[in-house]
């Protein structure tokens, strides 16, 4: 029976299906092929991860961003009938497409948010790993979404917990949500340590294995500040009603205090399958191998308060996400531009927040911005940064 007259079968559409959550996502995929295909992949320049992927999983159609890798997929799928695209363009075009039921959300930064809303405009159930979407235009986002009844479910590990203790809740109060973090691989160090951090270094990070631009914002704490306006906009929460607290384990993923003084954990070891598959078969939970916390082996769970003065970048998205407007938008593209180059070496670990800090004190600060205002501020952003560091 082929996945597309089966109606039990999810059809999913993995944007950003060569990256850390795309692969994982497969790998969901093929372990319950009775329950999801992919319908759609997309890769922006790993060719060769795509190719391998359409001929494992056979979808209706990759993307490859890059239009210069266009041919040599198109050959290498040849014998298939796998249809293939490739430029920007093409993401939102396929996400138009109705070959699938639900979008996985994977692609990484600014560049995912595009698609994102076409999926939401033609009412197409999200899986939102991609954060950055809500940080830059949440208000839009989370209105379309409403408008269109389109459901948005946190791939998040942090988000995800504190969608799964909200189930049931139905309108009781969250008093505040008390979400995780790490403290990433430097977490008690102070700027005397950090102005020689090298991106090898960073890039080593104590829990989760994850892509190379969200493993360097959780070394800076940007990671928590971009999931802290993630979690505004996806429960609907004033800032105060949002904490931070440093859990090194990583076993709590995050929690929900209501209004009774009452608090809901969502636990388990951290594997980013877990979320991504609570994610895919919504509201079901399905079996799976993964292993097990055992409380017995494992007695200490900690608690910390993050050194905001040290880790200025989750001061910064706070600050940004009170202000509100574009901020966050310009916030994130200083950030995307400037982990972008000490990813390349071309500047040291704390310049990062500083030039995050010039970009939100120097662009002009819109209160409303419209789609298109987000996508002059995003540019704007990005050339006043690559300005500073010289790019
Ligand atoms: P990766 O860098 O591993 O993968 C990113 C994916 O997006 C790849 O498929 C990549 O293609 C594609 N891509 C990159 N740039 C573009 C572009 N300009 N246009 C289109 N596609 C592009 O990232 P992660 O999987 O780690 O993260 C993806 C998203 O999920 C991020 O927003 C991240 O914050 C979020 N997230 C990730 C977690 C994790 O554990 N990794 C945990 C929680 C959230 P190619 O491979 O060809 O470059
Ligand atoms: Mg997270």
């Amino acid at each position: 029976m082929t996945a597309t007259s089966n109606t039990l079968v999810k059809r999913i559409a993995i944007f950003g299906s060569t990256g850390s959550i795309g692969t994982q996502a497969l790998d969901v995929i093929a372990a319950h092929p009775d329950k999801f295909s992919a319908e759609i992949l997309t890769a922006h320049s790993n060719h060769e991860l795509l190719i391998e992927q359409a001929l494992k999983f056979n979808p209706n159609c990759v993307v490859i961003g890059d239009e210069k890798k266009y041919m040599p997929v198109k050959d290498a799928l040849s014998m298939t009938d796998i249809k293939v695209f490739a430029g920007e363009k093409a993401l939102e075009e396929v996400a138009a497409m109705d070959c699938y039921d639900m979008m996985l959300a994977a692609i990484v930064g600014f560049a995912g948010l595009k698609p994102t809303m076409v999926a939401i405009e033609n009412a197409k159930p999200i899986a939102l790993a991609n954060k950055e979407t809500l940080v830059v235009a949440g208000s839009i986002i989370m209105q379309k979404a409403y408008e269109k009844r389109v459901p948005i479910i946190p791939v998040d590990s942090e988000h995800s917990a504190i969608f799964q203790c909200l189930v049931g809740e139905g309108r009781n109060r969250i008093e505040k949500i008390i979400l995780t973090a790490s403290g990433g691989p430097f977490f008690g160090k102070k700027p005397n340590f950090l102005v020689n951090v090298k991106r090898d270094h960073a890039l080593q990070h104590p829990n989760w294995t994850m892509g190379a631009k969200i493993t360097i914002d959780s070394a800076t704490l940007m990671n928590k500040g971009l999931e802290v306006i993630e979690a505004k906009w996806l429960f609907n929460l004033e800032p105060e009603q949002i904490q931070v607290v440093i859990h090194p384990q990583s076993i709590i993923h995050s929690m929900v205090q209501f209004n009774d003084g009452s608090i809901k954990a969502q636990m388990g070891l951290p594997d980013m399958k877990l979320p991504i598959q609570y994610a895919m078969a919504y509201p079901n939970r399905i079996d799976n191998n993964f292993p097990r916390y055992d409380f017995r082996r494992n007695s200490t769970l900690s608690f910390d308060e993050p050194d905001m003065r040290t880790f200025r970048s989750l001061a910064l998205a706070i600050d940004a996400m009170k202000k509100g407007g574009n901020m966050p938008c310009i916030l994130n593209a200083a950030n995307e531009i400037a982990v972008y180059a000490f990813l390349r070496n071309r500047i040291g670990f704390l310049d990062i927040t500083e030039v995050v800090d010039r970009a939100v004190n120097n662009i002009t600060f819109i209160e409303n911005p419209s789609l298109d205002e987000l996508f002059a501020s995003d540019e704007q952003a990005r050339e006043f940064s690559a300005g500073l560091m010289e790019l």
